[in-house]
């Protein structure tokens, strides 16, 4: 092992000397505590590295051990509902044995090296099999967690066994001897091999109109959620970590507060999936790095996450992964590199953030796993960005916004206003609509890419008439016009705005979703048409149908909304007969 001494200590980045030899990103333990950090920049026999752990304490001469490999984690059964912190420490292990939320220097393994799994082998002695072919499968919960080949590893079985196993029981051994154990180590900064990327064309469901049905994300697509402090940035994420439709979910606390992650951990095991009414926690790994924990780790929180995210798409699962919020991740990159003395770029940060930022959300997307069954699996990547101010001019904003396919442009006025989640419907888009054109005309209806087409225009025409009406007032506009102010405040409130602390709203699953917005859109057709043939706007809204349409929210039997389409035909053709 490569042994060095501190010779500089600069917060969470210490110079060590002697330690030539030494690769790039090496992992070390520093001191009597052996604090853990990574080798981020060599310079013949010195070394600087990031410390994930509090410095404090630490003086010059204190030993710095080199591992001589890079930062790892461990992948196997025991992730799911597992909460670690950025170097996948479990976090109420470590409470257990510190008595306090964080501690340094604490080395708990990521897997339970206690429990025993019980392994189904799914191959036998004499087959062949390469890396990512499984193996065998151990029930974790209800997910079927697919014990594969390692990368790197084929050849013919040898022996393999069902059983009750630990994690660092060998299962399998291979004709050159190499065993395979359930538990596998994976580099983080190092992304998971497969066959090859595809197209994604199927959406990401997350129960949320807004997302839904306006500005859609794809499985193995990637989004952002830019926002001014309070605009719901956190509980977007929350949102979509509890109600997506992926197989697995990936949370990622990244420097936020950690009374928000606290709320997290206790709230999650209370939840259950409305699809399959089982426990949400039971898909769900948590990954917290908050603000009160050294800068560094950040980085290693996201690597982490995403590598495990990789790991469950590679077992054939669409996984989502949240994290909020990469600002702060960005944040650190730049303490680091001001601590480094780097030539900073826009704004203080390192020149390399826009290659960070792009090489971390490169590795979502929808793949052909490794292996021989052709298994899909997919992670969507969602990352919470909070600009300062709310200003979406600065670096972290403008370098993510180049790569992600979804914007959800959060708005302080919106969230001022109370109007949730405060999306704003002008700035946002998504570049998926094409690609999901397909799935929404088989799977919710063949009108969805044209209501949605209405829904726009109607909105976008509001902001005009709103002009309008700051100059000259509302009664300057034609009956028709008002209609659509009308209409628009039905789509505001009635459709966009949607409580995430709502009992019954808070997932709206997506025929709902559909035939909500076909009772507004048919209202506004409806409207229209009895406006041209002389039915006053005051007539239309005597009916009690603006009251129907506000009630849709909290209706959970689609067929009501169906009546309330039917009502809406009805009483305003009535109208036009009376004239
Ligand atoms: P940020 O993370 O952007 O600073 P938060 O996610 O903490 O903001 O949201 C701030 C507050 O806004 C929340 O405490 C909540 O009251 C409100 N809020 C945000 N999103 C929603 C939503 N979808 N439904 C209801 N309230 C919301
Ligand atoms: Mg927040």
């Amino acid at each position: 092992m490569l042994v060095g001494s501190i010779s500089k200590i600069s917060g969470p980045v210490i110079v060590a000397r002697n330690l030539a030899g030494s690769k790039m990103y090496d992992m070390v333990s520093v001191g009597d505590e052996e604090l853990r950090g990574e080798i981020i920049r060599l310079d013949g026999d010195e070394a600087v590295v990031q410390l994930y752990e509090d410095s404090t304490g630490l003086t010059v001469g204190d030993r710095v051990s080199n591992s001589e490999m890079p930062l790892s984690i461990e992948l196997g059964p025991g992730l799911i509902s597992s909460i670690y912190d950025g170097i996948q420490r479990p976090l109420p292990m470590l409470y257990v044995k510190s008595g306090d939320f964080i501690s340094r220097g604490i080395s708990v393994p990521g897997l339970d090296r206690q429990k025993k799994w019980e392994f189904k082998a799914a191959a036998k002695a004499g087959d062949t099999v390469a890396a990512g072919d499984v193996i065998g499968t151990v029930q974790e919960f209800h997910i079927e967690h697919r014990v594969m080949v390692p990368p790197g590893v084929s050849g013919t079985i040898k022996e393999i066994r069902s059983g009750y196993f630990t994690v660092e029981d060998t299962v399998c051994t291979m004709g050159d001897g190499r065993e395979i154990k359930l538990i596998q180590r994976w580099p983080v900064r190092k992304g998971r091999p497969y066959k090859k990327k595809l197209d994604s064309s199927l959406p990401l469901i997350t129960g949320q109109r807004v997302f839904d049905l306006m500005f859609p994300v794809t499985k193995g697509g990637t989004a952002m959620i830019p926002g001014g402090f309070g605009t719901g940035k956190t509980v977007s994420e929350q949102t979509l970590a509890k109600w997506s439709d992926a197989r697995i979910i990936v949370y990622i606390g990244c420097g936020e507060r950690g009374n928000e992650m606290t709320d997290v951990l206790t709230e999650f095991p209370e939840l259950v999936d409305p699809r399959t009414k089982l426990p949400l926690i039971q898909r769900t790994i948590m990954i917290a790095n908050t603000s009160n924990m050294p800068v560094a780790a950040r980085e290693a929180s996201i690597y982490t996450g995403i590598t495990m995210a990789e790991y469950f798409r590679d077992m054939g699962y669409d996984v989502a992964l949240m994290a909020d919020s990469t600002s702060r991740w960005g944040e650190a990159l730049r303490e680091v590199s001001g601590r480094l003395e780097e030539m900073p770029g826009e704004e203080g940060y390192p020149a390399y953030l826009p290659a960070r930022l792009a090489a971390f959300y490169e590795r979502a997307g929808r793949t052909m796993c490794l292996g021989s069954d052709s298994r899909i699996g997919s992670v969507t990547v969602v990352g919470a960005v909070s600009p300062p101010g709310g200003d979406f001019s600065e670096p972290i904003t403008q370098n993510t916004l180049r790569i992600v396919g979804t914007f959800w442009a959060l708005d302080t006025s919106l969230a001022y206003r109370r109007h949730f989640p405060s999306v704003n419907w002008i700035k946002s888009y998504s570049l998926y609509l094409d690609a999901v054109q397909d799935w929404y005309r088989n799977s919710v209806s063949p009108e969805w890419r044209d209501l949605r087409n209405k829904t726009m225009y109607l909105l976008q025409k509001e902001v005009e008439l709103q002009e309008i009406v700051q100059l000259v007032g509302p009664d300057a506009l034609p009956e028709g016009e008002k209609a659509i102010l009308e209409v628009t405040r039905m789509l505001r409130e009635d459709f966009l705005q949607q409580s995430a602390y709502s009992d019954t709203d808070s997932f709206c699953p997506l025929e709902k979703q559909f035939w909500m917005l076909k009772a507004i859109i048919s209202f506004h057709e409806h409207a229209a048409r009895a406006i041209d043939r002389g039915v006053s706007l005051k007539q239309i809204m005597g009916l009690p149908l603006k009251s129907e349409i506000g009630r849709m929210k909290d209706l959970q039997d689609v067929a009501k909304i169906k009546g309330i389409i039917q009502d809406v035909e009805k009483n305003i053709s009535a109208l036009e007969v009376e004239k």
